[in-house]
């Protein structure tokens, strides 16, 4: 069927979209029956769909993207003048906004050096694989090649970044993976693995075992998120980080910090592992880093290990022999740039941090109303609540309840987000991660929101 398209006829849009368009994460069955929604506009922290229905956006795009909020006309302005200026060159050669987004980048991260830029979460994770598999075979003779990654992590959709993933669901019905991927235990206490008073020193000790198990010259390299998403909103446990950080050096295994999703403020820092004092020797960032408004993704390395990418100039192998085709597109390091002159210049990471306390705040107090709500957790515009069925034994909440709560809060106009279709019985935590640009009012409306919900799902 073809469709006579007038953009402006947005009933012929939503017909569109339902005859030809993929949707990301979605059983299609269900349109057969209903209309997929289609967004049309966006301002600060608002939405208004097709049908001109509108939205009070807590989840920043839906994926913890846009964390400057909708509808910003100067990093438009400054796209569309670096485009007539310079759209585009391979990165094998700079451009201006590339050069000058590294460093201010590096700037914000004291110990950090190199910026490596491409497209996606997924692939900016995957340049750190292959740096690590490099690293080995020209540094460690072909040994210390093993990755270990965190179960309820998640790292990307590509097949070596769902080698890394902890959510079983995601990797699930995509194999056979590379090899020399290795899984460590989570470290959220709410599903604790050890009935021990130190369980932060305990959870982090979990990985040595591994590292022991495993043959620590066989170990390259350690991912993480510092505050895991969609595996929950986990915030590491007291004591959780120093060790890890202990085990890392100890062993010779260069630690990858995750920072997809708190990249860029969503912690109330610049990045999440600056909350935890830690020093990595790789950050990987993408959502926030332009708050969706190009597509941008870094990897960012310390100088010591780019400088084993110089060992042996002659012999043409020595080199990190990668390109990412987009990654020389100039809009997203100008949109990047922008959005770092916003956060700083409008206290963004001040207002992250007070709103999300607000949040937090909030949540606690509907943890005393509504006993489903087993655990709250979070640190800055990055909250979690754990829906339970039973306080006592901690059942986790059935999905599709989860699932309800969230359908109530869209249809009062609220978009909250849940971990879904990741973790086997375990999809059952609500997420919230407004725009960094959140007032008392907003998270009020928000919070209001879920306390509505809840009494109908549940009362
Ligand atoms: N890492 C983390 C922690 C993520 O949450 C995501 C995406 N949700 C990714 C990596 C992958 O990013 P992308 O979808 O841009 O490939």
């Amino acid at each position: 069927m073809t469709l006579d398209l007038n953009l402006n006829d947005l009933t012929h849009v939503v017909a569109a979209d339902r005859e030809h368009v993929w949707h990301h994460l979605s059983q299609h069955k269900q349109y057969e029956t209903t209309d997929p929604r289609v967004f049309v506009e966006g301002k600060g922290m608002k939405l208004w769909d097709a049908t001109g229905k509108e939205f009070l956006d807590a989840v920043s795009g839906g994926v913890w993207t846009v964390n400057v909020g909708y509808g910003r006309e100067s990093i438009a302005n400054a796209v569309r003048d670096q485009l007539l200026k310079l759209n585009y060159y391979a990165g094998a050669a700079g451009t201006v906004p590339g050069a000058v987004f590294a460093q201010r980048l590096i700037e914000k991260m004291p110990g950090m050096s190199r910026v490596y830029y491409s497209n996606s979460g997924s692939e900016a994770n995957e340049k750190v694989y292959k740096m690590v598999r490099q690293i080995a075979a020209r540094h460690h003779g072909g040994r210390k090649w093993k990755i270990l990654y965190r179960d309820r992590d998640y790292h990307g959709t590509t097949l070596g970044t769902l080698a890394t993933s902890g959510q079983g669901q995601r990797a699930a019905q995509y194999g056979p993976y590379p090899d020399g991927f290795v899984m460590v235990p989570h470290c959220l206490e709410y599903r604790a693995q050890w009935d021990v008073e130190n369980y932060g020193q305990r959870a982090a000790d979990a990985i040595e075992e591994v590292i022991l198990r495993e043959g620590p010259d066989t170990v390259g390299a350690l991912v993480l998120e510092p505050v895991t998403a969609g595996g929950g909103v986990i915030t590491p446990p007291e004591g959780y980080w120093q060790r890890v950080q202990e085990i890392c050096r100890k062993y010779d295994i260069l630690l990858h910090i995750d920072e997809v999703v708190c990249g860029l403020g969503r912690t109330g820092t610049w990045f999440g592992y600056q909350q935890y004092g830690i020093e990595p020797d790789f950050v990987t960032m993408a959502k926030g880093v332009a708050s969706g408004y190009a597509a941008i993704s870094c990897t960012v390395a310390t100088e010591r290990v780019f400088e084993m990418f110089k060992d042996a100039p002659e012999d043409g192998m020595s080199y990190f022999r990668d390109i990412s085709t987009f990654g020389g597109c100039t809009a997203g390091p100008v949109a990047a740039l922008e959005n770092m002159r916003i956060i700083e210049e409008e206290g963004l990471l001040e207002n992250c941090t007070l709103m999300g306390d607000r949040v937090m705040a909030n949540l606690n107090a509907l943890m005393e109303k509504h006993e489903v709500i087993g655990d709250v957790r979070g640190k800055g515009l990055f909250c979690g609540a754990e829906l339970v069925a039973d306080r006592k034994t901690r059942e986790p909440m059935d999905e599709k309840k989860v699932q309800a709560v969230v359908a109530d809060c869209l249809s009062q106009g609220v978009i909250i987000g849940a971990t879904n279709r990741s973790i086997e019985g375990l999809n059952n935590t609500l997420c919230l991660s407004p725009a960094l640009i959140a007032t008392a009012d907003d998270i009020d409306r928000i919070t209001d929101a879920i306390d509505g919900a809840l009494s109908r799902v549940f009362g």
